[in-house]
């Protein structure tokens, strides 16, 4: 809890489009009856340095776990937050990222990097400072503990509105036909 009482929030982008923290911005005016009621403490919407991370009351993360780097950082404000949130199916599932599961990642980087149509001469990057993708795109409960999963791609500001409402008032989101639909 923030020192005004208010929930302290923070999100995080991983392995994903940006759809998800699109569309918490498509809430519009509800943005600011939330702000009265939540404090957001770091976001890449705003500004966010992950060595800086606060402790928050709740973690909203979009987009799966792809390198070491992503799985350091989920590590950090899992470690950080009370309620870890999955935005988005990605988060949830890996959905677009990991459809590279299914081929090596070997053959992903060279389809990549040296076998495109508009490759010369292409080249696998391998400085030691990027980060290292890892095998496969994990979702992030096969990382971290995930407390509540916000589903869609994206999740509509409608459903994004509901989960976090009922979070605020105590009581965990239920999915059911009414609530969620993919059209
Ligand atoms: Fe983008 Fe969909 Fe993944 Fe959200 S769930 S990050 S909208 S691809």
């Amino acid at each position: 809890m923030s020192a005004n009482g208010k929930v302290s929030v923070a999100t995080m982008w991983l392995s994903g489009c940006s759809g998800c923290h699109m569309s918490f911005l498509d809430l519009d005016e509800r943005l600011l009856d939330l702000s009265k009621l939540v404090d957001i403490k770091a976001s890449p919407i705003v500004d966010i340095k992950f060595d800086q991370m606060p402790e928050v009351d709740v973690g909203i993360v979009e987009g799966c776990v792809n390198n070491d780097e992503e799985a350091e950082h989920l590590r950090h404000l899992r470690d950080r937050c009370k309620i870890l949130i999955a935005l988005g199916d990605c988060a949830i599932m890996g959905n677009v990222p990991a459809l590279r599961n299914q081929f090596r990642l070997a053959d992903c980087l060279t389809r990549g990097y040296v076998d495109t149509e508009s490759t010369q001469i292409g080249e696998i990057p391998s400085d030691p400072v990027l980060p290292q993708l890892l095998a496969r795109a994990r979702p992030l409960q096969e990382v971290v503990k995930v407390d509540v999963s916000i589903p869609g791609c994206p999740p509509d500001a409608d459903t994004i509105w509901y989960a976090l409402t009922e979070l605020l008032a105590g009581r965990m989101p239920q999915w059911n036909e009414r609530n969620l639909k993919y059209d």
